[in-house]
Order: C-alpha cells, then structure tokens, then sequence
C-alpha cells in the first residue's frame, strides 16, 4: 500500500471545494513535519554515522503501528520485513554495503504516518546509497483474479528506470503472477520518491487479497525466491554501473 502524498503544493488555494482544502491542509501539515524534524543525525542509528559508502538502502513500508494492508492472514509490515531482510542478506553476501530503514517491528520514530515518511526521506538521504528500494504490498481491492507485482518510480530517471525493469523482468521468470510492469510516480507522486536525492523505486510485490499472489508473499521459498530475482536484478545493474 503506497502512502500516497502529493508534494508540491499548488495554486488551488483559490478554490472552496471541501476536498482540496483538506489536501491543502494535510500538504502543509507534511510540509511543517518535515521542517520541523529533529536533527537528523540524532536520529539515525549508530552504524550510519560512519564514512561508510552504501549501496542499496532497503526500506521495509510500515512497521509499529502501521500494519499496512491485511488480509488472508497476511500482514503488510511482516511481509516487507520478511523481504527486506532476504534482499538485503543476499546483497551482503555478494559484497555490498546495505542500509535497513527498519530491521524489526517497531519504528520509534513515529507516531504517525507523516512523521514516519518523513523520517524514512532523511534517513534514505543520509545513506546516499545509488538505490533505495522500497518495498509494500498492493491493498487495492481484488477483482476478478487480480494479481502481480508492479514498480513504481520517476519515469524522468534513467538508472532508476534501469533498475526497475531489470527486477521486473527477473521476478517474471518465476511465473508465479502477472508483471504489472512499470508505474510513473510523476502521474501521483509519491513522497518518498520525490524526495529522495538518488534512484529510488518503490516495489508492490503483490496484492494482499490475491490467493495467487499469497503462495509468495507468504515466508516460504516462493517468497525466498522472489527476493533472490529481486536482489538479482539490483546487483546486475549495480554490476554494469560500475562497468561503464
Ligand atoms: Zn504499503
């Protein structure tokens, strides 16, 4: 489930439809969270605070009070830790420096979702890793067999564009579900993709209401599977990166 929160304020402050002035309000309340956030690095933890060069920072959506999407028994919080944590092992493995937006339930750095991405921004920005990919899981309603996993990012940033299709691409020769391809953030921005200073995708790995989509996102080796394509896919751009 994306948190949907659009950035740019706009001039539709001329307008008295009820709707628009409550988007307006919660626009300028993020933008007064985001200002007025604590220092950032007394907030982030220990092991970012050295010269450290990360190459993937790994956000798991929601946490603590936030459980995201939920449905068939299933959790969205525990499905994109589970994930980010298998990711981010195989990452290691090959090498690579990884920074975790969240390694655990909690998230004590918020109460609230505005908080929460606005911290999950500066921390991703601290990191200045070449990817930050975001993980959720879809909530929309399922109709008639909906199913699959699509990528979200800004359709104007060529490596982040690179990145997406290569894990597209690799989770599609699992079979398992439909590739849903790639979404441009620029048609709904997203606050975490508009805010972050390097490539940053945001993964929907599946729908929580698709019996299909469950045989993964459950733990299990499907879902084992689905993170090694996915963390597959990162390393082999990373990999051409550094070769051009
Ligand atoms: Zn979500």
């Amino acid at each position: 489930m994306k948190q949907k929160r659009k950035l740019k304020t706009s001039k539709a402050l001329s307008s008295i439809a009820i709707l628009e002035g409550i988007v307006i309000v919660s626009m300028v309340i993020l933008c007064l969270v985001k200002t007025d956030l604590p220092i950032v690095e007394s907030i982030l933890p220990e092991q970012l605070h050295g010269s450290k060069e990360y190459d993937v920072v790994l956000d798991a959506g929601h946490g603590g009070f936030d459980s995201g999407a939920m449905d068939q028994n299933l959790i969205e919080k525990d499905i994109t830790l589970q994930m980010s944590k298998q990711i981010g092992k195989i990452l290691e493995r090959h090498g690579y420096n990884v920074a975790y937006i969240r390694e655990g339930n909690a998230i004590d750095w918020a109460t609230d979702e505005l908080s929460d991405l606005a911290y999950r921004v500066e921390y991703a920005n601290q990191t200045k890793a070449k990817l930050l990919l975001s993980i959720h899981v879809n909530s929309e309603e399922v109709n008639s067999g909906t199913c699959g996993f699509e990528i979200w990012g800004k359709g104007s940033d060529a490596i982040a564009m690179r990145f997406a299709e290569r894990i597209l691409s690799n989770i599609d020769t699992l079979g398992y579900t439909q590739n849903r391809g790639f979404k441009n953030q620029d048609d709904a921005p997203l606050y975490l993709l508009e805010n972050t200073q390097f490539p940053s995708l945001l993964l929907e790995a599946g729908f929580i209401g698709s019996e299909i989509d469950a045989y993964y996102l459950r733990s299990g080796t499907a879902q084992k599977k689905f993170c090694e394509q996915v963390a597959m896919g990162i390393m082999e751009i990373l990999q051409e990166l550094e070769e051009e």
